[in-house]
């Protein structure tokens, strides 16, 4: 089969053509500034073409029909027609609790996915869109969601539920969700998988950190606990997101600069986490040349979000009762060494000693612990895109068989 799988943002849709048998990627790419002026599309084929088109891009539905040109197109195309992509898996931010597992997109799915747009109002109207594109460019073929947020549905209430009254939860759903659950289940699997064991008896600590950055306790298979909370801004200070604050700040900003509501909320969202703090970057490569340079306040930035990694790491092991393993993942995580050995730093007590000899080769998954080492510490690069389509071709095959 291959499968379509799409990441659309609000101005943006990223994609990748997957081979499910082979599992090779045919084909991907990113289409930005959509409905913005000066979209371009970078595509590129496992034929090794790599091309940038530029042309408006008024919406998703057109946005996609320019993907699909490329698709098949007949000099780099990796398809003759789009009729031979056999479903579609579109990656959803938010399933509230309706949503445990991907589900086959009808009527009744777009609904409850419109029900979470409160919840994740800068991603759910976006996966909508380019959902809605999909299934109006190919109303024949099954589309399948699949939620960022289903993989912590198995976390117990004594972890999900905040400090408020209990009214809040059953009349907004005001309750933790967790982010990056598609990332978070595909490293367990893989940590499972190259340390020879079954899933089913590891408790795992797994560290997505990209400029988004959430950690989850994964205990025999299942997230019983995870950083990011009703939205992706609790947690780990990110890229520009500040992670969990005293929320007595958020009035004080209010009171002290004159913000409104919204204003401090996209502040926490934009302005802080490294970024704010550096005052230089959100990205870490930025930072890591800058602290290199004598630069304090970079140093400090990196250090704040090493030592809360760590502090999470800590409070997981306890929650799970113990620790077999930590893992790594997505940008930061699967390539600076240097972060990576700050967050480690404190870890020793608990047996899990970081080998900086083994963590300087850079290549696939990777143990980067020492030998004989209680807690594994593990590189594992991420794939969303494989689990989507995975799961994507798991709930088509399904269809067939009813
Ligand atoms: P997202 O998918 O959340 O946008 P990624 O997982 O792609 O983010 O991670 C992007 C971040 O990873 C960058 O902002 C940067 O901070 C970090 N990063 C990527 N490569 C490196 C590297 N070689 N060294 C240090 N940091 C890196």
């Amino acid at each position: 089969m291959k499968i379509f799988v799409l990441n659309c943002g609000s101005s943006s849709i990223k994609y990748q053509l997957i081979d499910s048998v082979t599992k090779k990627v045919l084909s991907k790419g990113v289409l930005e500034r959509i409905g913005a002026g000066g979209s371009f599309l970078k595509h590129y084929s496992i034929y090794d073409y790599a091309i940038e088109i530029k042309r408006p891009v008024a919406n998703h539905t057109e946005g996609i029909k320019m993907v699909f040109e490329a698709l098949t197109n007949k000099d780099y195309g990796v398809i003759k027609d789009v009729t031979e992509i056999s479903a579609f898996g579109h990656r959803v931010v938010h399933g509230g609790e309706k949503f445990h597992e991907p589900v086959l997109i009808n009527e009744a799915v777009i609904e409850d996915i419109k029900k979470c747009i409160p919840m994740a109002p800068l991603h759910n109207p976006a996966n909508l869109a380019g959902i809605k594109a999909c299934m109006t460019l190919m109303p024949n073929a099954p589309h399948v969601a699949v939620f960022d947020t289903a993989f912590h549905q198995t976390i117990p209430a004594k972890a999900y539920l905040y400090g408020l009254p209990y009214e809040l939860y059953i009349k907004y759903g005001l309750r933790k969700y967790g982010f990056h659950g598609i990332s978070h289940q595909y490293v367990s699997e893989m940590a499972a998988k190259y340390l020879g064991r079954e899933l089913a008896e590891l408790r795992l600590v797994t560290c997505h950190l990209g400029n988004g950055a959430s950690v989850a306790a994964v205990k025999h298979g299942k997230s019983i606990d995870t950083s990011m909370g009703f939205t992706p801004l609790e947690g780990l200070v990110m890229g520009t997101r500040c992670g969990e604050v005293d929320p007595a700040i958020i009035p004080f900003l209010m009171d002290k600069e004159d913000m409104t509501g919204k204003q401090v909320y996209q502040y926490l969202n934009n302005k802080s986490g490294v970024l704010g703090i550096s005052g230089l970057s959100s990205d870490f490569r930025d930072l890591e040349k800058a602290s290199g340079n004598g630069d304090e306040r970079a140093s400090l930035a990196m250090d704040i979000f090493a030592y809360r990694v760590s502090k999470y790491i800590g409070a997981y092991a306890v929650a799970m009762g113990g620790l077999d393993a930590v893992i790594f993942t997505a940008g930061l995580g699967e390539n600076s060494p240097v972060i990576r050995e700050k967050i480690c730093e404190g870890l020793g007590f608990m047996g899990a000693c970081l080998d900086k000899g083994k963590d300087a080769v850079r290549d696939g998954i990777r143990e980067i612990s020492t030998d004989g080492c209680l807690v594994k510490l593990l590189v594992i690069p991420t794939n969303e895109e494989l689990v989507i389509a995975n799961e994507t071709e798991r709930i088509c095959k399904n269809i067939v068989f009813l």
